[in-house]
């Protein structure tokens, strides 16, 4: 082994659900949104500035930064923008995780929160969510180095009510409370109002998933002004322009159509309830979402026979072989015809396990 092999970072990496390269899939393992992003964002892609290439961006992200405050109903002060949440969350667990105590989140929550801790060396512990994936927000009340809750959760799908949050962020007064609010914008109530009440709370939001987006990366932050200047001065000792031209240029015109934006959630919100329910007469069970996807279990087909049966009928869902969960599929909500094609897959996959 080469001496200087010591020296470097062992890490665990976070593996993201498979891109496949072919062009005829269904593709609903990784949360993104089946519509396409609004029709400004295509029109001002055409008539980006190419000449500006050769300019760095601007390192303060302000015009981007004042359209989010300015929808949100926050100062520009209480906003801090980065290459997609996970930019955001990555940067924010390295600024506000600095305790001896272990930080807290769910034994099942996002699976970068973990990937996270480790990097950083920051001491984690993941309090097990119930037996009905809820939290139990006794767990949140001993001391510790900060808090994540995503909200919706993922791969649940389920979503605590504010009420439920505010008790954690108000017992932890002496730690930064992080919601990840990656998916709030597909059902629930946001806790967005209580940055003005609470200074350790800071919430991050995505334009991934309900803003279709995720190959643009755009991801931010709404807090307090504190936490947010503390996140720039991290953010600009590790890398002054993490957000590109064309993003800043294409992220104002993503929130400039508020029409698209609500006609699109309600089409997937409408699909979702619908395959939920016709998921459920072929015998699986279905947690309640508050997201742009479904969690479900089969009451006599295993989960990783779904997901491998699907794969090669050219469907993709997630499947993640964890304790607890590895009896589920994930599957993200597509456009009606995409999830009509999923339930005849899933009818024919049935008939040939109940031939067997
Ligand atoms: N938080 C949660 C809970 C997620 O599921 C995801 C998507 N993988 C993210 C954050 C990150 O999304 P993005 O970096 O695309 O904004």
């Amino acid at each position: 082994m080469s001496e200087w092999m010591k020296n470097v970072r062992k890490t665990e990496p976070y593996i993201p659900g498979e891109q496949p390269k072919a062009d005829n899939v269904i593709k609903l393992n990784t949360n993104e949104n089946p519509y396409p992003p609004a029709p400004g964002v295509k029109k001002a892609c055409r008539e980006i500035n190419t000449d500006k290439f050769r300019l760095y961006p601007d390192p303060d992200v302000t015009e981007l930064t004042a359209v989010i405050a300015d929808y949100y109903g926050v100062n520009e002060s209480e906003v801090f923008v980065g290459v997609g949440s996970d930019d955001v969350l990555a940067m924010s667990f390295l600024t506000f995780f600095n305790s001896d105590k272990p930080i807290l989140f769910p034994d099942i929550t996002y699976s970068f929160y973990d990937v996270w801790a480790e990097l950083f060396g920051i001491p984690y512990k993941r309090p097990a969510l119930k037996d009905d994936f809820r939290i139990d927000i006794n767990d949140y009340m001993e001391p510790n180095g900060g808090i994540v809750i995503a909200n919706p959760n993922a791969p649940t799908s389920l979503y605590e009510p504010v009420s439920d949050i505010e008790k954690i962020i108000a017992k932890n007064s002496s730690s930064v409370v992080i919601v990840d609010e990656a998916y709030i914008d597909f059902g629930g109530e946001s806790v967005l109002p209580l940055i003005h009440r609470y200074d350790n709370l800071l919430v991050v939001r995505t334009f991934s998933k309900s803003r279709s987006m995720a190959g643009i990366r755009i991801g931010f932050a709404m807090g307090n002004p504190l936490l947010i200047n503390a996140l720039k001065d991290v953010k600009s000792s590790f890398n002054s322009y993490t957000m590109n031209m064309p993003a800043i240029i294409l992220g104002i015109e993503a929130v400039k159509d508020d029409v698209y934006f609500k006609n699109t959630l309600e089409k997937i919100i409408n699909t979702r309830n619908r395959v939920k329910a016709e998921l459920e007469e072929i015998g699986f069970m279905v947690l309640d979402s508050c997201s742009n996807f479904l969690f479900a279990s089969h009451e006599n087909i295993p989960a990783r026979v779904i997901f491998e049966k699907l794969r090669s009928e050219n469907i993709y869902v997630r499947y993640f072989d964890k304790p607890r969960i590895d009896n589920y599929i994930r599957i993200t909500v597509g456009t009606d015809s995409e999830m009509d094609a999923f339930i005849e897959a899933l009818k024919k996959i049935k008939k040939s396990v109940d031939i067997c």
